[in-house]
């Protein structure tokens, strides 16, 4: 069954690589609500209007046309969205596989949600309550921790996403015991991502230099040794030699050949277009619902954001440009 499934995408992949237009993977940011506020996230604050649950619909399966294989659900939390489940099976019927980080606080009250899920990614800053708690407020450590054992007892792969800060950075190694106590892989990240849903009021909390490079070597070094780390050793030991922390991004000279806005696109809860939620370009989206889907993500590659900093982003690359250590990685996980 996996396997017939793996086949499947591969096949997908492949019809499609050499089409003008191939939005394998779409990370799309539902909504801006939350039912936490985390002390680094300004993303409940930011107002934004929210396509329709028919938009979206039609936006899935004509991504499906177009050979999408994977549809992350963002937010904001995605399960406030009413029509969260209804949208997964949507992606889920249409072949896509269906991922979404979440803070699980819905999910222990309505496990169904899970239902046509099969990547989740827990947000989990700390394996201890009160350091956790003091980050991301009151009760998410014991969601958290909940929604970890539903989606395992459920079949859902599951994997932690830990923001670094100066409050839990001695947390590190506990949280990856943690995580492989659990059978599970753990992705450690600064604190810094979206620009505009970053809350600067959290600076004071951002790791020195230094430390960041000496946590990203960590984590370099222990995926080198097989223990329980999402990404390739390789994305960690190039955010270790990143020479600002506080620069996310650097420009290209030319129109970018990254393969954000190629591969990989963005999509805002009112249908704007990006070539990924972290891009450092002054770049004018285009709408989907005003310009067209295909016309929106044509333009997307018209940025001139040149690298990044974020393992996550740069294990897309990796994956995206045929880099074996990425790709063993895939096969790992599922
Ligand atoms: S980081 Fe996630 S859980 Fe925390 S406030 Fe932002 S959207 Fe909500
Ligand atoms: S270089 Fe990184 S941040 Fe910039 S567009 Fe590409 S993936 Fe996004």
């Amino acid at each position: 069954m996996v396997r017939s499934h793996k086949l499947k995408m591969a096949s997908r992949f492949i019809v499609n690589r050499f089409k003008k237009l191939h939005p394998f993977e779409i990370q799309a940011n539902m909504l801006n609500e939350c039912n936490l506020k985390c002390v680094y996230c300004n993303c409940p604050e930011v107002k934004m209007i929210q396509m329709t649950t028919e938009q979206w619909k039609k936006i899935i399966r004509d991504l499906r046309s177009l050979g999408n294989i994977r549809f992350k659900f963002q937010g904001g939390e995605p399960t406030l969205r009413r029509d969260f489940r209804e949208l997964c099976e949507e992606a889920q019927q249409a072949g896509m596989i269906t991922a979404m980080p979440s803070n699980g606080i819905l999910l222990v009250a309505r496990p169904k949600l899970l239902d046509y899920l099969d990547e989740l990614i827990i947000s989990l800053d700390s394996p201890n309550e009160e350091t956790n708690d003091l980050l991301r407020g009151k009760g998410a450590y014991e969601a958290a921790v909940r929604a970890i054992d539903i989606a395992l007892e459920r079949g859902v792969r599951t994997f932690v996403n830990m923001v670094l800060t100066r409050e839990n950075m001695n947390d590190l190694e506990e949280m990856l015991e943690f995580c492989e106590g659990r059978g599970i892989r753990l992705n450690a990240q600064p604190m810094m991502f979206e620009r505009k849903y970053f809350d600067p009021r959290a600076l004071a909390l951002a790791l020195p230099h230094a430390q960041m490079r000496s946590l990203n070597l960590r984590l370099a070094e222990w995926k080198k040794q097989g223990r329980g780390i999402l990404f390739s050793s390789q994305v960690y030991q190039k955010a270790s030699n990143w020479s600002d922390y506080n620069t996310l991004t650097t420009s290209s000279k030319e129109n970018s050949s990254c393969i954000a806005g190629r591969f990989y696109f963005h999509i805002e809860p009112n249908g704007d277009v990006h070539p990924c939620g972290l891009h450092g370009a002054n770049f004018a989206p285009k709408n989907i619902l005003k310009d067209g889907l295909i016309e929106a993500l044509t333009h997307a590659k018209t940025h001139n954001c040149g690298d990044c900093l974020m393992p996550y982003m740069n294990e897309r690359k990796a994956l995206f440009g045929f880099k074996f250590a990425a790709l063993r990685e895939i096969v790992r996980r599922s």
